[in-house]
């Protein structure tokens, strides 16, 4: 959208608040408080007309676009908030990071057979990455690994509505191509357009049985001691187009093979030549991982991206889940933990 065309929407939507706050001035008793609104709703009409919308008045730069979305009627950016602005985004802040802590499955985690282990570290104070494991009963686990399009509060919020959709349709029993497709279409109905997520789930069950599917997230590896491979089947991200279909992998592990997904942040991480740590690297580096626990192979594989990146600083959110199968081929195992 031009931004004529994104101001005349903005002018639109708050002339929509104006009528609205004129209807409560009449109504309601509450005079002063609204009227300010009113006060803010016509100075950003102005600033509109005048060609200064979404311009920090301290120093002219333009304002964050999120920040601007969800408020139309900022002024200042994130650089140039007053104290008490700037304390209650930090309350924001801490706020959103305790939700998203809360979301989180148990680090570690063991059910129908197979154990389970993730690191999820994000960039800033919140994550745009998202993770979940769910015992669905004895016989199965479900898992998912997401990338909610953007950094910061913004993603994390898309996330943690992510999290809900998945969670809700979960019980459904779907298959995991089934479910991509109804949360695409549940993501395209009600997100706001241009946000989009990959996101790669799948359900492993006690005869060692995965299935697993691919919204546009990266390849996720199969871990087969000497013989690893990427599952190539990926479409696209949720929220893109709303008639995406999503096919559903079915392969066979048997004990000590697994999976490892991880969100961009691992293999798009820069070391000081501006080299990318890459597929090739985590192929090699999991080559012979015959043994180790879960636990042990996302360790291998931080220690491995720390000795590349040698403290370049990270740009992105970071998420490593591994999910190893314990109990030996087609042997069912009722634990749950
Ligand atoms: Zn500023």
């Amino acid at each position: 959208m031009s931004t004529l065309g994104i101001e005349t929407e903005v002018q639109r939507q708050l002339l929509d608040r104006r009528g609205r706050l004129e209807n409560a001035i009449q109504q309601n008793g509450n005079e002063v408080q609204l009227r300010g609104l009113l006060e803010q709703v016509d100075a950003a009409l102005d600033r509109i007309n005048q060609g200064t919308y979404g311009i920090c008045e301290t120093c002219h730069d333009t304002i964050e676009q999120d920040r601007l979305e969800r408020n139309p009627l900022i002024r200042y950016c994130l650089d140039h908030l007053t104290a008490p602005e700037r304390q209650a985004l930090q309350d924001d802040l801490d706020l959103a990071l305790r939700i998203q802590q809360n979301l989180l499955p148990n680090r570690e985690f063991r059910a129908a057979g197979w154990e389970a282990y993730y690191h999820y570290e994000p960039l800033g104070p919140v994550s745009g990455d998202y993770c979940d494991l769910v015992a669905e009963d004895d016989k199965s686990i479900f898992f998912l690994l997401g990338d909610a399009a953007g950094k910061g509060v913004a993603a994390s919020l898309l996330m943690s509505q992510l999290h809900a959709i998945f969670r809700t349709l979960m019980a459904l029993r779907l298959t995991p191509g089934q479910l991509l497709e109804r949360a695409n279409r549940l993501f395209c109905e009600f997100m706001l357009p241009g946000h989009y997520a990959t996101v790669i789930c799948g359900r492993a069950d006690d005869s060692g049985k995965i299935e697993i599917a691919n919204a546009g997230h990266c390849l996720p590896l199969v871990l087969r001691n000497g013989q690893n491979i990427t599952i190539q089947n990926s479409t696209f991200p949720l929220g893109l187009f709303c008639e995406s279909e999503y096919a559903t992998t079915t392969l066979q592990l048997g004990k000590d093979e697994g999976l490892l997904l991880y969100s961009d942040g691992l293999l798009e991480a820069n070391n000081s030549s501006g080299d990318e740590y890459g597929e090739e690297r985590l192929q090699r580096l999991f080559m012979n991982c015959n043994g180790r626990t879960p636990k042990e192979l996302i360790e291998n594989c931080l220690e491995d991206l720390r000795k590349f990146q040698l403290g370049q600083a990270r740009k992105d959110d970071l998420t490593v889940l591994s999910i190893l199968r314990t109990a030996a081929a087609g042997a069912a195992s009722a634990r749950v933990a």
